[in-house]
């Protein structure tokens, strides 16, 4: 993101608390923990962890499926809690739209799979007359790559595949007046084979039609292939932040050293040892003071059970909450620790 431009959307602090068990119970699950992100114009961020990191409750709250427990989201520069009237609301869901993981149950088998678009068309673009709706619904066919697109209007979804559907949803997406669309998962349950197409696909949408991405993903590699930026998380917390090149070239946190190093290297020796991964998952029901990965990690001292790290600059643009991490910008670490709390 250009540091001079306003975000397109921003989080401040935003946090998601789930109550276990019932109103009686007082056991909080912390799926989101004062998270502060931003957005740019135009830019593919990527959100990588592994499942019960929190990424997806972040999607969810920014498409505002859930309301946070605290914090705030600003789009472009606006609260979104103070996105009160019916149609200011829908106005947003149609900036903000959101693609699911499973291409093959998020089209409903009864319909053509035109059905969403034209219906998102109606929603958002009242003026479209039918015959208009149609001609819009084929450009944008042929925009996420399904042409020619007349000819898809009046298919129904069991006569694509996988990554004709999902193309669909991306055509959905991009029905209404589309700013920033969060993919959740987009390309997790494709092929290996068809998944690089609608990498690519965010990638030309992106230059072509102008809109910015949250590319939510467990998987670091196609991260690495389409995003500008990496926001790594792990139980709830951001652990690193910033451009993908440096992130993947000095990555800062013990995570994101143990979530490359699960990236197969075709060049390595099949007797290489991995490195272990196998621990206790991270205690995220009332999780207490203290760094989350500290079961997990080789590197762990006294403080981390006891103190909960901040998020550090230690690289230009790049951020990494972990006692222990050094800077690679001239400041130490426990001055920077210091003023960070
Ligand atoms: Fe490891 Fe401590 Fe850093 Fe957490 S804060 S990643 S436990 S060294």
């Amino acid at each position: 993101m250009n540091a001079d431009s306003a975000p397109l959307l921003e989080t401040a602090g935003l946090t998601k608390h789930f109550r276990l068990g019932g109103y009686l119970s007082n056991r909080i699950l912390h799926a989101v923990d004062d998270v502060d992100l931003a957005i740019g114009e135009q830019e593919i961020v990527a959100l990588v962890g592994e499942s019960g990191s929190g990424k997806s409750t972040i999607a969810r709250l920014i498409a505002r499926v859930y309301r946070p427990t605290g914090g705030e989201i600003y789009f472009r520069g606006r609260p979104l809690s103070a996105m009160r009237s019916r149609s200011e609301q829908l106005a947003y869901r149609g900036r903000v739209p959101m693609i699911f993981q499973d291409p093959y149950g998020s089209l409903s088998p009864v319909y053509r799979v035109s059905h969403g678009v034209l219906r998102a068309l109606k929603l958002h673009r009242p003026a479209l007359s039918k015959a208009a709706r149609d001609e819009v619904a084929a450009q944008l066919f042929e925009s996420v790559g399904l042409t020619p697109g007349s000819d898809f209007l009046d298919k129904y979804p069991y006569q694509l595949s996988g990554g004709q559907r999902q193309r669909v949803g991306f055509a959905q997406a991009l029905a209404s007046n589309t700013e920033l669309i969060l993919a959740d998962e987009p390309v997790s349950m494709l092929d290996v084979s068809v998944r690089i197409g609608l990498l690519n696909l965010m990638a030309t949408l992106r230059r072509e039609m102008r809109v910015s991405f949250l590319y939510i993903t467990h998987d670091i590699a196609s991260a690495r292939y389409v995003a500008d930026r990496l926001i790594v998380m792990y139980a709830g917390h951001i652990a690193e932040s910033g451009p993908t090149e440096d992130v993947l070239a000095h990555p800062k946190h013990p995570y994101t050293q143990l979530l490359l190093s699960a990236v197969p290297d075709p060049r390595a020796p099949i007797s290489l040892p991995a490195t272990s991964s196998v621990a206790e998952p991270p205690r995220v029901v009332d999780p207490g003071e203290g760094c989350r990965f500290r079961q997990r990690c080789p590197y762990a001292i006294e403080e981390c059970a006891l103190v909960t790290p901040r998020l550090r600059l230690l690289r230009p643009a790049h951020t990494a909450a972990c006692h222990v991490a050094t800077s690679d910008i001239g400041v130490p670490a426990k001055e920077q620790a210091a003023t960070s709390r």
